[in-house]
């Protein structure tokens, strides 16, 4: 039949085509693996189409716009730059948007440390977008809230990875004026399950709970790739920190072995952006800036829309800021020229996803280079980097 199952693994999982159907008869089921594909009821479906108009795989050129400016961002705010994952641009946009009455959707934890796009209305809620979760965020029924914010007039700002930002202009079928959006640059998705498996098992390793996950923790060691886990038992609340690739779940994240088929054959992993800004790590900062970096942390910042730039005025009394070339931002950056590579070992990389010992069985390997950055200090890494 002519609809959105169609699309298979080109699936980028947006729920676009759920949230459109007329006759709501898609639903988005979980495979093996844990990543969600819609299935269609086809007893229900009247071939209407819609699904496939409102699909972002089959409308890839919507709003794609190549960068007018690059910056180096560096928060002001220092409580605010040490929670977010590099320079807390993303949070800065965030802050402004909601300073001017509007409403934010961005990715957060839930309880039992799920992650789904939620909606973010006052400045203590702010707090559950920052820093990078590293796994596919559920956009759940995201962009019909937006949809409705967006006919009640208020100003929105969405947040995601550029499939996401994709998924909402298909769904909306247009660019809003009191619409913002903000891409990051992104390397690709794990999925949830893997994730949660994984949590089950440190909740085992520590006979307690795991009640905190920050990716990008900055306490330790400053603006880098390490973890911060924190546990509570029914006598204690523990922390550890450790350096991603050295970890069970953050080595295979690295390696990208693990992530949704279509982030392999990523549409937006390249300059030609969705979004009005996009935003990441400035990686090559202690080399093209040294006086700009700072171990709490630097952003780039891709002027990509004239709403960018509106956008970014209005956020730019925030921070620091410093003017760098596209070249400086792409440092580093292999995701703005190519999809991450498919390793073989993607293959079977699930199949004893259900088994008990999956998390066990992973091994991290030595990485003699990984090691010895996390017992060097910070300072050393950072001093070795910008020569
Ligand atoms: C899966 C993934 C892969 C990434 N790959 C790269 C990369 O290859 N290179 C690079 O430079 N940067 C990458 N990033 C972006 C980077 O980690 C930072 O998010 C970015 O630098 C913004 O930092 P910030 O300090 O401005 O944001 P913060 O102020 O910390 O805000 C974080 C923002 O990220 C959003 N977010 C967090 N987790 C998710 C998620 N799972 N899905 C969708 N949105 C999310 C939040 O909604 C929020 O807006 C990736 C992020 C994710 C989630
Ligand atoms: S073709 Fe129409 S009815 Fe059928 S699944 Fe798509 S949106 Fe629903
Ligand atoms: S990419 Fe989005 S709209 Fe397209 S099939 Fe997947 S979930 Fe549906
Ligand atoms: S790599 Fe591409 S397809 Fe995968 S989550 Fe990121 S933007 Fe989406």
């Amino acid at each position: 039949m002519e609809n959105i199952s169609r699309i298979k693994e080109k699936c980028v999982g947006c729920k676009s085509c759920e949230q459109s159907c007329p006759k709501h008869c898609i639903s988005m089921v979980e495979n093996k693996e844990g990543f969600w594909y819609p299935s269609v009821d086809e007893k229900s479906c009247i071939e209407c189409k819609v699904c496939l108009k409102k699909c972002p795989v089959e409308n890839t050129e919507f709003h794609r716009n190549e960068p007018h400016k690059v910056w180096a961002w560096r928060n002001k705010n220092d409580v605010d730059i040490m929670r977010s994952a590099s320079g807390g641009a993303a949070d800065s946009a965030a802050k402004t948007i909601l300073q001017m009455g509007g409403v934010v959707y961005g990715a957060a934890y839930d309880e039992q440390l799920a992650v789904s796009h939620i909606e973010v209305t006052d400045e203590a809620e702010r707090e559950k977008l920052q820093s990078s979760k590293y796994v596919q965020s559920d956009p759940k029924d995201s962009y019909t809230k937006v949809k409705q914010r967006l006919s009640e007039g208020k100003t929105v700002l969405f947040t995601g990875t550029p499939c996401q930002i994709a998924g909402l202009y298909a769904f909306l079928g247009g660019n809003p004026e009191n619409l913002y959006t903000v891409d990051l640059i992104c390397h690709g998705v794990p999925s949830p399950k893997f994730f949660k498996k994984y949590l089950e098992y440190q909740n085992k390793q520590t006979a307690g709970r795991v009640i905190y996950f920050n990716f990008r923790s900055k306490d330790k060691r400053g603006w880098g790739t390490q973890y911060l886990l924190k546990t509570k038992t029914k006598t204690k609340t523990k922390t550890k920190t450790k350096i991603l690739s050295l970890d069970r779940y953050g080595k295979h994240f690295m390696d990208g072995d693990c992530y949704r088929e279509s982030c392999y054959k990523c549409a937006y992993a390249n300059t030609s952006r969705v979004g009005d800004l996009t935003v990441g790590d400035f990686w090559g900062i202690a080399k093209s800036h040294p006086s700009f970096n700072s171990p709490k942390g630097v952003s780039s910042v891709f002027v990509n829309t004239e709403k960018g730039q509106k956008l970014f005025e209005m956020m730019r009394v925030l921070a620091e800021v410093e003017e760098a070339t596209l070249e400086e931002g792409m440092v580093k950056q292999h995701n703005l020229v190519q999809p991450s590579n498919r390793p073989v070992i993607r293959d079977t990389f699930y199949k004893s996803i259900d088994e008990p010992g999956f998390i066990k069985n992973i091994k991290v390997g030595f990485q003699p280079k990984a090691r010895l950055k996390s017992v060097l200090p910070n300072k050393l890494i950072q001093k070795i980097k910008s020569l």
